[in-house]
């Protein structure tokens, strides 16, 4: 993350923009580390892992390689639908993320084979779907691919913005740099000052400030509880708010540093069947991990 405007002088930046050549890998470390420690979950784990290298080789390879970046933030303001279509050059990004990628299921590789198979007019249908968060049942297993090829793009398009001025103030629960939702809330140490929160972005991984202990949903303050899993990571819990009934898993990265947001939000997928049984509706997106409505 980008700290290097609010290390000794004055207050904390108030976004924090992405670093993509340390984003992915570090994920992918995080995923491999969670695999092991959630054998449950461990299968899907290890396949994000597995695209989280890809995208770091991706990010990594030369500049020429690399596609045209679209005004992302520019394309959710004006007509998320339209502009969306000036992003066609991600079908190229898509095919190279998973091309030669073989899984061990079955079911996996069925949606490899319809990635590869894609045309321009299905990715265009399959990032829509992501970014206005209407993913339709049958295309569940593909998006995560498209995820992370977007992410690609958006990635590499945040990280070259000003965190001082990425662009006018939106609603807070909405990425200032590219209008994306936000995964959970991160408390991290900024500077000298421990425990700021900032909301993770699951697009771009942009962080931007957020008040502590204050419904993501209502804004209120009042009826906010935190509740985690027992024998999981005490660093990761989930804010609920009894206002509304939304909840936001929350990340205490200065207990746990090697959390990431969107890997430990899959690994932590029992507390949320824990809370939609209390009935808390969950407000985080995260686009590695979408769920067929109904499931
Ligand atoms: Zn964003
Ligand atoms: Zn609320």
């Amino acid at each position: 993350m980008n700290l290097a405007a609010g290390t000794e002088a004055g207050p904390p930046p108030a976004i924090l923009l992405p670093k993509p050549e340390r984003l992915f890998r570090q994920r992918a470390r995080r995923l491999r580390d969670l695999a092991a420690s959630v054998p449950g979950l461990s299968g899907y784990l290890l396949l994000m892992a597995e695209l989280a290298e890809r995208q770091a080789d991706i990010v990594d390879a030369p500049a020429s390689d690399r596609s045209t970046c679209t005004d992302w933030r520019r394309a959710a303001e004006d007509n998320p639908v339209g502009a969306l279509r000036r992003s066609l050059a991600l079908t190229a990004v898509l095919k190279a993320l998973v091309q030669d990628f073989e899984a061990s299921s079955a079911p996996v590789n069925q949606t490899l084979a319809r990635i590869v198979g894609a045309s321009d007019a299905d990715v265009e249908t399959w990032v829509i779907e992501l970014r206005m968060d209407q993913p339709a049942p049958e295309d569940s297993a593909v998006l995560p691919f498209v995820a992370a090829a977007l992410q690609i793009e958006l990635v590499r398009w945040a990280a070259e913005r000003s965190a001082e001025n990425p662009g006018d103030p939106t609603e807070p629960g909405l990425c200032p740099v590219c209008l994306g939702g936000p995964v959970a809330s991160i408390l991290r140490t900024v500077g000298d000052t421990p425990g700021l929160r900032y909301l993770h972005c699951g697009f771009c991984a942009s962080e931007w400030p957020y008040p502590r202990i204050q419904c993501i949903q209502c804004g209120s303050g009042e009826h906010i509880a935190y509740q985690g899993i027992e024998g999981a990571d005490p660093a990761i819990r989930a804010e609920t708010c009894d206002a509304c009934h939304v909840y936001l898993k929350r990340i205490d990265r200065d207990k746990s540093p090697g959390a990431d947001p969107l890997a430990d939000d899959i690994a932590t997928l029992s507390l949320d069947v824990l809370l939609n049984e209390q009935g808390y509706q969950r407000f985080g997106f995260n686009p590695l991990m979408i769920i067929p409505v109904g499931a």
